[in-house]
């Protein structure tokens, strides 16, 4: 049996709401919430091959306010599912 409320799990990413306002699902977006939950942050296209891609980085503290919002272990274990370009 579970008795779980959603109504904070939108704001659990989030330490403020300039952080909850830039991120996007939306991978165009500056800040990009992937599937896993990583928050990243779009470094902009880069075309490599002739192929266009965008270049996310893992970011550790919120940009807007310095929170620690996600750990290294976060980030290693979120890892997996992210094709991140060095
Ligand atoms: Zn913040």
């Amino acid at each position: 049996m579970t008795d779980e409320h959603d109504e904070h799990d939108d704001l659990s990413n989030f330490c403020c709401e300039e952080l909850e306002d830039a991120v996007s699902s939306d991978p165009s977006a500056s800040l990009v919430e992937h599937d896993s939950g990583l928050i990243l942050i779009n470094l902009g296209e880069r075309e490599e091959d002739g192929e266009t891609g965008v270049v996310l980085a893992t970011i550790r503290f919120c940009p807007f306010c310095g929170t620690e919002i996600q750990t290294d272990e976060d980030v290693a274990a979120a890892l997996g599912d992210v094709e991140i370009v060095e």
